[in-house]
Order: C-alpha cells, then sequence, then structure tokens
C-alpha cells in the first residue's frame, strides 16, 4: 500500500493510528490520492485481525478542510464523457456512484465491529468532520483555532458522506438541520455541549487518549446500528416531529425565498433518510448530493466562491516580481468610524497601528470605540482578556505625525473632503519614509486625482474598506493612472495579512462596488416613486436574492450620503445625470424632514428604542401606494438584478474591472449580489449576452435609460460570446 496523503502506523497492541498528513500542503483536504489512500487504510482494518482498532487522526493543527472541490470539475468531465457514450441514465448512475464513495468507505469503516476514534486536532469541516461522525468517538484537542461544521450548503452542496444522516442521530434533528442547513461552524465548546464531540484534551494526551479508549472499548458499533436505536429528537411521525418538520419547511422558505436548491435538498434528505434504516438513508443523501452537484446553483457557486475567491486570496492579481512585504507598523490617519475599523482588523492581525487624528482627544475617541467592541465580545465569551488586551497594546494614538516615522504603510480615512485629504496627505508625505505606500479609503472622489497631493503617485493607492470594516470580506483595490505595480503588491499584501479578499480596480466615479449597489439602491427608490408599496420593495428584493432590501439598506448607509452623492454627481456630470424622481424624494427625506437612517432613528424606517423597526408610515404621504396587484412581481425582482448587472458590464466595457472572477466575487463579497447566481457576471454569461441583451433593451423602452445596455454586450450577443469566455483567459493571462 503506497500511501502520501496518509501515514500508518500500528502499535503493539495492534492499534492503527492513521494520519491525515499531505505533504506541502498547510490543510488537509479530500483529494482523489486521500481517498484512495483512506480506502487503502480502511480496508486493511477491515480484514487484519491483528488491528484491534484505529485512531484517525491528522498531522496539522487542523484537521481538514473537507473536499477538494476542484475534484468535481474532474468528475463532471467524467460523467459528462459517459452520457455521450451511453446516454444519460449511464451518466447519472455513474455520478451517483461517484458521489457515495467516500460515504462507503465511512461506512465500511464504522461497521467493522472495531473500535474507531477520530482524534481531531483542529478544525474539521465538510468532508472533515464527516469522517469523525462515523468514527465511535470524537476526541478534540483544546485548540481554539477548532470550528466544527459542515458548510458545504455555502457552495451550492450538501454534505455527501453520511452528514445529513449522522447528525440528526446524535443530535435532535432540529439543531442537526440548523447546523446544515446554514452551513454553521461550531466552536469546539458549542461542539462539546452539544455531544457532536464526546471529550476535549490537552494537545499532548490526544492520541494517547483515544488510543485508552480503544482498549476499553473493544466492540464499539455506532447507535444507529442497534436494535433498540431511538432518534434523539423523536420519531419524524410524532407531535414532536409534527411541530419541528411542516415549521422547518417555513423557515426554509423564509430564509432562501427557494434560492437554494442545495438547502432544500438538504430538508429533504434529512427528513426522508430518518423515516428510513441507516443504508437506505444514505442512498438518499447521496441522490440528493448527485442532484445538487448538477444544478447551475451549484456551478456558479463553487466556481465564485471557492475556486475564484480562493485564487484571489491568494494574490492571482499580485505582481510576482516584487518581493512580499511584512507589516510591523500601519499608520492609519482619522480615527473616526472607518478609521477605527481599520485600526481594529489590522491590529488583529498582530500588526502594530499609529493612530492619527486632528486632536489627540479624536484619535482616543476611535480607540475607545475599538475597546468598546471588543469588551462586548469579551462579555459574549467570543475573545479571552488577554487576546483584548494584546489587540488594543497594538494601538498607539497621536496627534503627531511625527509618530509616523516608521510604519510600513500608511490608510488615510479622514473626512470626505478635498481640503482635508490634502492637508493631511502633504503632511503624512513630509513625516513617512520615502519608500512607504500611501493608501486612500476614499469612497467617492477619484484615487488619480487625490494622488496629485503626493510627490511619488506611483506610490499612491485606493484601499476601499466596507462598513462594517470588522465583517466584511472584501477590500477594493484602486489603481490611480500613474499608481505603480510596487504600490499595488503592498496594498494586496496588506489585504493578504488582515484576512480579506481583494479585488483590483481602475480608478472611476464610485469605482466598482458601489457603482452596482448604487443602482440597485437607486431602483428601491424609483419604485418608491413608482407607488411600489414599501413592503413589496423590501420583500421582491430579497425574493431576488438580496439579502437586505434597498430602503433596509439606504437606511443603514446613511440617506443623506445617498442625497450628498446625488448632489455631488450632479454638480460634476450635470442635471441629466440624476433622476429627478430619486433627487425629489431623497430632498423630502434629508431636507425637509430630517430623516437620514438608522443613524438618528429615522429613516425609510422608524427605529423605536428596545423594538423591532418597522416601516415609516408616512412614506405614504410622500410617494402615495398603489394596489400591489398593479405591479408584475416577477419584472420588479428582476429589475434589481438587471439594474446591477449591466452596471457592472459598462464597469467591464470601460475597463474598471478586467478580471470576470474579481467582479463575481467583489459583487457577492462587497453586496451580497445573489449568491446563487455566482455574482454579477456569471448572472449575465448563464442567461446569454443575447438575451441579457433583450431585457436591458426590453426595460430601457418601459423605465428609461438607466438600462440601456453598453455597446459591448450587442456586440457579445452578435457573436454569442459569454464574458469568461470573452475576458477571462486573456485577464489571466496578463496576471500570470
Ligand atoms: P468619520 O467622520 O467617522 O471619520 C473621519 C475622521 O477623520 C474623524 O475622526 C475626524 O476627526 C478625522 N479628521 C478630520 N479631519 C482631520 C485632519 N485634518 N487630520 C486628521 N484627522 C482628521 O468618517 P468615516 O465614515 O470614517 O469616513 C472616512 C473616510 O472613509 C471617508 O473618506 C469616507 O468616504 C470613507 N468611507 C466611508 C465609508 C462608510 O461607510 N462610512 C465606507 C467606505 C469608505
Amino acid at each position: 500500500m503506497a500511501l502520501s496523503e496518509f501515514k500508518l502506523d500500528i502499535d503493539t497492541d495492534g492499534i492503527a493510528t492513521a494520519t491525515f498528513d499531505m505533504p506541502g500542503k498547510s490543510m488537509n483536504v479530500w483529494n482523489e490520492k486521500a481517498i484512495a489512500d483512506f480506502s487503502d487504510i480502511v480496508d486493511q482494518f477491515v480484514s487484519d485481525a491483528a488491528i484491534k482498532g484505529l485512531v484517525v487522526t491528522s498531522g496539522k493543527d487542523s484537521f481538514c478542510a473537507g473536499a477538494d472541490l476542484t475534484m468535481l470539475a474532474l468528475m463532471k468531465h467524467r460523467v459528462e464523457g459517459i452520457a455521450r457514450q451511453k446516454g444519460e441514465q449511464a451518466a447519472k448512475r455513474a455520478l451517483f456512484e461517484d458521489v457515495g464513495r467516500l460515504g462507503g468507505i465511512f461506512r465500511k469503516m464504522e461497521t467493522a465491529k472495531k473500535p474507531v476514534v477520530a482524534a481531531i486536532t483542529g478544525t474539521a469541516l465538510g468532508g472533515g468532520l464527516e469522517v469523525c461522525l462515523a468514527a465511535h468517538r470524537r476526541i478534540a484537542a483544546d485548540n481554539p483555532k477548532t470550528k466544527l461544521g459542515l458548510p458545504e450548503v455555502k457552495v451550492g452542496l450538501i454534505p455527501g458522506a453520511g452528514g445529513t444522516q449522522r447528525l440528526p442521530r446524535m443530535i435532535s434533528a432540529q439543531d442537526a438541520l440548523q447546523i446544515v442547513i446554514q452551513g454553521q461552524e461550531l466552536r469546539l465548546e458549542k461542539a462539546l455541549a452539544m455531544k457532536i464531540v464526546d471529550e476535549v484534551v490537552p494537545a499532548k494526551k490526544l492520541i494517547e487518549t483515544a488510543k485508552a479508549w480503544i482498549k476499553a472499548n473493544p466492540t464499539a458499533s455506532q447507535p444507529w446500528d442497534q436494535d433498540k436505536f431511538k432518534l434523539p429528537g423523536g420519531p419524524v411521525y410524532s407531535a414532536g416531529g409534527m411541530q419541528m418538520w411542516p415549521a422547518a419547511n417555513a423557515i426554509y422558505r423564509r430564509e432562501t425565498y427557494d434560492n437554494y436548491p442545495a438547502a432544500k435538498a438538504i430538508l429533504q434528505a434529512m427528513y426522508e433518510g430518518l423515516l428510513m434504516p441507516f443504508d437506505l438513508a444514505l442512498r438518499i443523501e447521496a441522490r440528493y448530493f448527485a442532484y445538487a452537484v448538477s444544478t447551475p446553483e451549484a456551478a456558479a457557486m463553487i466556481r465564485s466562491l471557492f475556486v475564484s475567491m480562493g485564487e484571489l486570496n491568494k494574490g492571482a492579481r499580485r505582481p510576482a516580481d516584487i518581493k512580499p512585504t511584512k507589516f510591523k507598523s500601519v499608520g492609519v490617519i482619522g480615527a473616526g468610524f472607518m478609521g477605527a475599523g481599520i485600526a481594529h482588523v489590522t491590529a488583529k492581525a498582530g500588526i502594530d497601528v499609529i493612530l492619527v487624528d486632528r486632536d489627540q482627544e479624536s484619535a482616543d475617541k476611535g480607540k475607545a470605540s475599538i475597546q468598546k467592541t471588543l469588551d462586548e465580545q469579551v462579555m459574549k465569551g467570543r475573545l479571552k482578556m488577554d487576546d483584548r488586551n494584546a489587540l488594543l497594546a497594538r494601538i498607539t494614538t497621536s496627534a503627531d505625525y511625527a509618530a509616523l516615522s516608521g510604519v510600513d504603510l500608511v490608510v488615510e480615512a479622514v473626512f470626505e473632503s478635498r481640503d482635508v485629504k490634502k492637508d493631511v496627505t502633504e503632511k503624512t508625505e513630509a513625516a513617512i519614509r520615502r519608500n512607504v505606500v500611501f493608501a486612500s479609503n476614499t469612497s467617492t472622489l477619484p484615487i488619480t486625482s487625490l494622488a496629485k497631493n503626493f510627490k511619488r503617485q506611483k506610490d499612491f493607492i485606493g484601499i476601499h474598506f466596507f462598513s462594517p470594516v470588522d465583517k466584511m470580506l472584501l477590500v477594493e483595490i484602486i489603481m490611480g493612472k500613474k499608481t505603480g505595480p510596487k504600490a499595488l503588491a503592498v496594498a494586496l499584501d496588506y489585504v493578504k495579512a488582515i484576512k480579506k479578499t481583494p479585488i483590483v480596480v481602475n480608478d472611476t466615479r464610485g469605482f466598482f462596488a458601489n457603482r452596482c449597489v448604487g443602482n440597485y439602491v437607486r431602483e428601491g427608490h424609483i419604485m418608491l416613486a413608482e407607488g411600489v408599496p414599501p413592503a413589496m420593495i423590501e420583500t421582491l428584493a430579497k425574493m431576488a436574492g438580496m439579502p437586505v432590501g434597498p430602503l433596509s439598506l439606504n437606511d443603514e448607509v446613511a440617506i443623506d450620503l445617498a442625497w450628498k452623492i446625488l448632489q455631488a454627481t450632479k454638480a460634476d456630470l450635470g442635471e441629466k445625470a440624476v433622476d429627478p424622481r430619486q433627487e425629489k424624494l431623497l430632498e423630502e427625506m434629508v431636507i425637509k424632514r430630517g430623516r437620514l437612517g438608522r443613524k438618528n432613528a429615522m429613516g425609510f424606517y422608524d427605529y423605536p428604542k428596545g423594538g423591532k423597526k418597522t416601516l415609516w408610515p408616512g412614506l405614504a404621504e410622500i410617494c402615495p401606494p398603489k394596489p400591489a396587484e398593479s405591479f408584475d412581481r416577477d419584472e420588479l425582482m428582476k429589475r434589481f438584478l438587471v439594474v446591477q448587472a449591466v452596471e457592472a458590464v459598462r464597469c467591464v466595457e470601460e475597463v474598471v474591472v478586467t478580471d470576470m472572477r474579481e467582479a463575481d466575487v467583489g459583487s457577492i463579497l462587497g453586496f451580497g449580489f445573489a449568491p446563487f447566481t455566482g455574482g454579477v457576471i456569471s448572472y449575465v454569461d448563464q442567461m446569454g449576452a443575447e438575451n441579457f441583451l433583450a431585457l436591458c433593451e426590453y426595460y430601457t423602452k418601459k423605465y428609461g435609460k438607466r438600462f440601456k445596455p453598453p455597446k459591448l454586450l450587442a456586440e457579445m450577443a452578435a457573436k454569442g460570446e459569454t464574458f469568461y469566455g470573452r475576458f477571462q483567459q486573456a485577464a489571466q493571462k496578463a496576471a500570470a
């Protein structure tokens, strides 16, 4: 047996230890070879009477991150080949057999009538947790970084190696369903409390505890393989079951609006599986897996949220010939809402921060707001006091630019005013070393124009964070006309250090993300003006796949900000650049009624103290609603997505975005564009340029020129091209 991904040791007591340890990788994942290795190990475990028990563990401080999803592409290729040669039915059978393979190995392991212990060194996700669930006991090392979960749904899949069947047979179906359908990742304490993990021991004692358990339990079998087994949450057909399953169905629809076939497949696999004996239940799961993996939603989500996001995180756009920067200290100027957030995430990454504001008091106020956030996390048990103290100790506040003399990078987040930014940039340049990159977090001012305040324009770049900084995963890096490759490399190294996902875009008003999401919010405003009832606007937007309605979103980012941006656009580009209906609505809200959004508890919603927000009834005075029946529901839903996607196409045409992966990943992480579509560009590609063009033309005629299709789209429609087909190869070649 030539193992490469696993090591196998058998001790003098006949206890075998299979150690998952992929050479040269920081994480273990199930790929073809790892599965083959493990299959050989299980065969030997089953057939060799001298082996009394098996410990499955990892040689790394994480256990296993799940399956290597690129394997699915190979599987798809193989299945398509069979479909061509032997027909659809044979292809379906081959797919079913393929997807059940890993689960079959686990089943063989747990029914060997010999004890198996999962000795969990750290994070175990997806197929990594599923092998643990197939063990007779789960013992975890006390690793604070450990996360356990079945996150397959997040890329449009379902757990396919027994996860949907073992978990609800170990804990209640209700808890299991929640964990799997939301793709939750549990911390160790929670997993222990829920009895997903049996025991937590010091890392040094992990293997010895596992072996001791094996010796004490020579004939272990799973509860579900025992005659008197009862489901922990009670049978499906019981009073409890009748309370749970219909409600689960309703919650599923409320949370997903039926946009996620995998979430539905999880619900079905669990429900139907729990009515069946275990082996049949596994076949049911495999069927639903085979279905989920064949959906366009899974293909789109895997490409954007797994493959592309992974590539961007690894620095796909980084100029390769520039030495990586290690950041010891970063200067953040402006300790307001964004500056404090940026200081927080930087210090969290172990980097020292010099936080500068116009006076000491303002700088200290910024640090105090970080302290408040951390204290809340400590109170909730999410952060250790020592870590809180260490993070705060890394942040030094100052009003003196001289404090920036040793920093490796500066990020500016002062008021959105050209004059203030000019003053701050000049003062900073005089204080920092002569090779340090300067980044602006501006959201509206072109980087090229701000760079003029800095003598070394090649070292000036935009690093645009999204709010709230600690939660939002995306960072938009903006290249000014004169920004050089070193600045790009430094910015990408920084974004990687703080563990966010970067996209690199060229300079334009609103950059990429805000251009698209601005259109979304404006569409909500225009619908209001058309008389669409506000509740209908909010609900239809969510049904279309957006995480929050446009009115809610505008309340969060502030309505006066939308008003200011609209006025600035009008001043720079003229009357015609703004929609008069939107201007009238915003003027009414902001100027006449002082409704600024959540920040003053008055926006499109009311925010009663201690209560739930409700739509503001006064909206009916400004925009009298028409009956809901007078609107075409599907058309309104599509408008939300089309108006964003057409802006993304304009960004491609204007060379603001050059890499389709960035447009897709950026749209999902930056503004929550319907994730099941794979992002703005995948949305268009899946529909086809011709269909999208027709939709844009129809909407232009009916609703106005904001839907006007760019020339590029007509050209692509005529040639039958896709965005990935036309642009992606060239973009990846240029980046390589
Ligand atoms: P803010 O008003 O909360 O903070 C601005 C900070 O800058 C304040 O602490 C202020 O004291 C400080 N400041 C003002 N003049 C200064 C000077 N001369 N020297 C040093 N410090 C000075 O604003 P914010 O929302 O944090 O926005 C900051 C920047 O981030 C803006 O450019 C904004 O466009 C951008 N941005 C904001 C958001 C957002 O959602 N708020 C999102 C992305 C980018």
